[in-house]
């Protein structure tokens, strides 16, 4: 599995010969300095590779060829520093299949008041280049994140960076393998879906394996293997439980799924507690444990969930919030305090914990199987969003909430499971009643490291419909929205 640092981004600067050639040598060296101070700030999480400073048709075309079959590239950032014709560009960018950022800068932040003469503006002309690059871009109805700014500064190579970020999920949802353990619970609707669909607009790869040959894995693993586990609990985990068999098993399924997902080059997985054939527990701490490792998580076979979650956790590689598998649970309506409160029957990613986990071990009331260990904690509290993928019949809706978590306002000290509780937006009523009128699912995924910004944009590369709820939002607004999107996608075909 590539981690972030694996990628690299292409910057590919626009130009022509109407300047001569030593404008274009400073261009080039100033384009090298731009690549050099992105890497060197430390803000990127991927390096920036200056190509190429592109002044014939056959450049542009030789590029965006190269870059589409270069696996570590996951992503191509154009300048324009000067005008560069467009229709030099359009064989090219047809056949662009990467991430493309348009940014709009100049290299130099002010106009020079006694410096600035006709060689200057021959040589800084971005203002009018890159309008002329955006229109090639409008008129083919490209996908493209346009950054406007001086490239030195702090914003810009924030957005930059969150941007790529997207790339690099978008890079890494079309590799996903999802494992499948067994089906999506029965008769439930909104975890179903397509997957010869979603494989061809996302690129996941859905597949089953038997509960059975899990089952095996778990056999398989050696007390000595399950022991030096539980001792890694024991430095993280303050320990609520006398049964160490229970905790001990889990151990054992964490080993034995972690093998079988990396022998399989799979990155999520599902599982569901009407199908544990051979196994003795509906695996709790150890989705938990996979989960904080990256691992992408879906209960009842909700494998869409679950795939989100890995994108997700590989979009926001490296940083503190943490994402988690989320559920709506039930509501506290109230007055003043209206919230939600989140939590699965065991499977909360503990990257997400405000404190130190609990491990429990708690009888559970559906599955037929011995008491599971789990992680017990509550939620950090922060500005969060929570994303659901679910499928119209044809085509795929991200819905995405901005919410506000809260440390939850009840101690709940019978309540078995991790927790978190949080105000959605723009309030608990009106955001129950779009996500509602949306089609929301009862399943996301929660982050706290990833913006709706970043999933509008992630949304936008792989071509999928983005309904984003806000504090703005209205149902009213909701309702003419998503009436418009399904015309708008009946035309798309
Ligand atoms: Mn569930």
């Amino acid at each position: 599995m590539k981690s972030m640092k694996d990628y690299e981004f292409w910057f590919v600067v626009g130009s022509q010969f109407l300047y001569g050639p030593e404008v274009l040598e400073t261009v080039a060296a100033r384009a090298q300095e731009m690549a050099d101070a992105f890497n060197s700030s430390g803000k990127l999480p991927c390096k920036v590779v200056y190509k190429v400073t592109v002044k014939t048709p056959e450049e542009a075309t030789e590029t965006i060829k190269a870059a589409n079959f270069d696996d570590k590239c996951a992503g191509v950032i154009t300048w324009c520093h000067t005008f560069s014709p467009s229709k030099m560009w359009l064989n090219a960018l047809k056949l662009l299949q990467k991430p493309w950022c348009h940014l709009a800068t100049q290299y130099n932040r002010s106009i020079p008041d006694k410096g600035i003469d006709m060689d200057f503006m021959n040589l800084n002309q971005a203002a009018h280049g890159d309008r002329e690059h955006g229109f090639i871009g409008a008129r083919l109805r490209m996908t493209r994140k346009v950054i406007a700014g001086h490239w030195q500064d702090a914003d810009v190579r924030t957005r930059l960076a969150s941007w790529m970020r997207v790339a690099v999920g978008a890079a890494f949802s079309k590799t996903l393998k999802v494992m499948r353990f067994g089906d999506n619970m029965r008769n439930v609707a909104v975890t179903e879906g397509d997957k010869v669909g979603v494989q061809e607009v996302l690129g996941w790869q859905v597949n089953t394996w038997p509960v059975g040959k899990l089952a095996e894995y778990i056999a398989a693993v050696t007390d000595a293997e399950a022991d030096a586990l539980v001792k890694e609990y024991k430095r993280l985990y303050t320990f609520k439980t006398k049964n160490l068999d229970a905790v001990r098993y889990q151990a054992k399924e964490e080993i034995a799924m972690k093998r079988i997902l990396d022998e399989e080059g799979c990155a999520a997985y599902t599982n569901t507690f009407e199908d544990l054939y051979g196994m003795e527990q509906l695996p709790g701490l150890a989705s938990q444990r996979l989960m904080a490792q990256g691992y992408g998580y879906g209960a009842e076979g909700d494998w869409k969930v679950s795939a989100m979650t890995a994108i997700v956790k590989k979009m926001s590689e490296g940083m503190k919030g943490g994402t988690a598998f989320m559920e709506d649970y039930t509501y506290e309506l109230a007055k003043g305090k209206e919230y939600s409160l989140g939590a699965h029957m065991l499977e909360v990613c503990p990257s997400i914990a405000a404190a130190k986990p609990a491990v429990e071990v708690h009888p559970l009331g559906i599955g037929g199987k011995a008491d599971p260990a789990r992680l017990v904690f509550e939620g950090r509290a922060g500005k969060a969003i929570v994303i659901s993928l679910v499928d119209m019949g044809g085509r795929l809706r991200m819905i995405v909430q901005d919410i506000v978590c809260v440390k939850p306002i009840y101690k709940m000290p019978n309540l078995p499971v991790a927790r978190v509780m949080w105000r959605a937006m723009p309030d608990l009523k009106k955001g129950v009643e779009c996500w509602i009128t949306a089609g929301g699912a009862h399943h996301t995924t929660l982050t706290y490291d990833v913006t709706a910004e970043q999933m509008h944009d992630f949304a936008a590369i792989m071509g999928i419909e983005f309904v984003h709820i806000t504090k703005e939002t209205t149902v009213e607004s909701l309702e003419r929205d998503l009436f418009l999107n399904d015309l708008a996608w009946k035309l798309r075909g």
